[in-house]
């Protein structure tokens, strides 16, 4: 795995392109700080990822360890950065690559696994991961059953922190010539942060401070796992990868500020980076608040945006989840909410709760929509399953098809179309008839804020 004949000319496997990322200075989201805010830009790496890193040291630690031979098969159950860092060292050292997702990852990023060479089961996202057909229990069956197969677990394998451990943190040393005071990088596995943080603590004699970015809803963060929009980073609970010694301090980045962040890097610094980097660069910006001018923060920049063109860069996604707001002049949906009087509340009940409960619940209130969600307030847009209407409900009753025992879940219509705070009201009805609703969710940077209706829209228009 070394330069060409020592020529220095090429290199004889895209394996020898892994590390040694370049770094660069932000200077405009940074303008105004005291210190040197520089990002190490993990995309130069040939899978597109930090994860090439991992997946390198995970083969050849398990190569090292007999676990992986000539002939043998690498199964995770993985759809993203992981599965190409993984499925590019595993052909170039000539072992077959399995993975297995559920069926809601894009089509998008099975292709780029296929592309690779790697065969991709797809599986029933609906069903618990405890289920035998989900995604992890799959992975787990094929390890079993296929002879000679490794499944590496980044989530608890020690090479993962690891290698960051051998390049990262000393690629950061070095390039910054023993500068750096502060490291920040999003938190998934925690191996970059565990084994990155601890070379640089190590090397410094513990003068690098270790900061770690996590969406807000995550556990690193003291949430309980609740969701968020980011993707690669947060966790519902701690993994083995996770060292939570090294760390000295965690920020708590909101989905808003990460994907606000993520567009103006692509804007303004030239870095088109996904959310996590975007996440990890707002919470570098806030270390850099406590730094003085001859301190130097590097932030982990993840990946590459081009994975997340028809999210985060596309306009109508940012503008329907109220991270942006619609161009053109008109009331808002905002205004649909400053008018209701008394504010319409959001309510709502469990999806295994009776329906005659519920009946009860909507005509006390007297409320028009009752949401049904999947966990206790405050509720995450995600988590809100469906909606009861008395409309939908009474239909149900005349027909006789309601039964004393019967559940929410049975008789619930699908959740209400999510409407951006920031976008014209005027458009709200057009979400409405698509979506065949009588009422939307109005949602600010992602989360549920109010209930706009029909009515609501055609009292402000007309
Ligand atoms: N960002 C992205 C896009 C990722 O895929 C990951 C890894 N899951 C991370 C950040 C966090 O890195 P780590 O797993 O080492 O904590």
């Amino acid at each position: 795995m070394d330069e060409s004949g020592g020529s220095g000319r090429w290199h004889e496997s895209v394996i020898d392109l892994i590390g040694d990322t370049p770094m660069v200075r932000l200077r405009r989201v940074a303008e105004g700080l005291a210190p040197a805010v520089v990002a190490k830009l993990e995309y130069f790496n040939p899978g597109g990822s930090s994860k090439d890193r991992i997946a390198l040291r995970m083969i050849l630690a398990a190569e090292e360890a007999g676990l992986l031979r000539p002939g043998g098969t690498v199964v995770e159950p993985t759809s993203g950065n992981t599965g190409v860092g993984l499925a590019l060292v595993a052909q170039q050292r000539g072992y077959r690559c399995l993975f297995t997702c559920p069926d809601k990852v894009s089509t998008d990023k099975i292709a780029v696994l296929r592309a690779y060479g790697a065969e991709v089961r797809v599986c029933p996202a609906s069903v618990p991961v405890d289920h035998p057909d989900s995604y992890r229990s799959t992975a787990a069956r094929l390890a079993a059953e296929i002879p000679g197969a490794f499944s590496p677990n980044q989530y608890a394998n020690a090479a993962n922190p690891e290698s960051h451990y051998r390049t990262t943190g000393p690629e950061i040393w070095s390039r910054s010539r023993g500068g750096v005071t502060h490291f920040v990088a999003g938190v998934g596995t925690g191996g970059t942060i565990s084994g990155t943080g601890r070379y640089l603590k190590e090397v410094s004699g513990g003068r690098v401070r270790v900061i770690g970015a996590d969406p807000d809803g995550s556990v690193y963060s003291g949430g309980t796992g609740r969701p968020y929009v980011v993707e690669g980073v947060g966790q519902p609970s701690l993994p083995g990868s996770y060292d939570p010694a090294v760390p000295d301090r965690i920020i708590k980045v909101s989905d808003a500020d990460s994907i606000a962040m993520t567009r103006r890097l692509a804007r303004e610094e030239g870095i088109l980076t996904g959310g996590s980097g975007g996440m990890a660069v707002a919470a570098a910006l806030e270390a850099a608040r406590d730094a003085g001018p001859d301190d130097v923060v590097v932030v982990l920049v993840p990946d590459s945006g081009r994975g997340y063109l028809s999210k985060i860069f596309d306009d109508a996604w940012t503008e329907r989840f109220g991270f942006a707001d619609q161009s053109g002049e008109g009331a808002r949906v905002s205004d649909l909410l400053d008018r209701q009087n008394p504010r319409r509340e959001l309510v709502f009940v469990g999806p295994h709760e009776s329906v005659t409960a519920a009946v009860k619940l909507m005509r006390e209130r007297n409320l028009t929509h009752l949401l049904v969600a999947s966990a206790p307030p405050p509720v995450r847009l995600p988590e809100i399953q469906g909606v009861l209407t008395p409309a939908a409900l009474a239909r149900s009753l005349a027909r006789g098809a309601v039964g004393p025992d019967d559940q929410v879940a049975d008789h619930m219509e699908p959740p209400p179309p999510p409407a951006g705070t920031g976008r014209l009201a005027a458009d709200v009805l057009a979400t409405l008839a698509d979506a065949g609703a009588t009422a939307a969710v109005a949602v600010a940077g992602g989360l549920p804020e109010g209930l706009v209706t029909e009515a609501d829209v055609l009292a402000l228009l007309g």
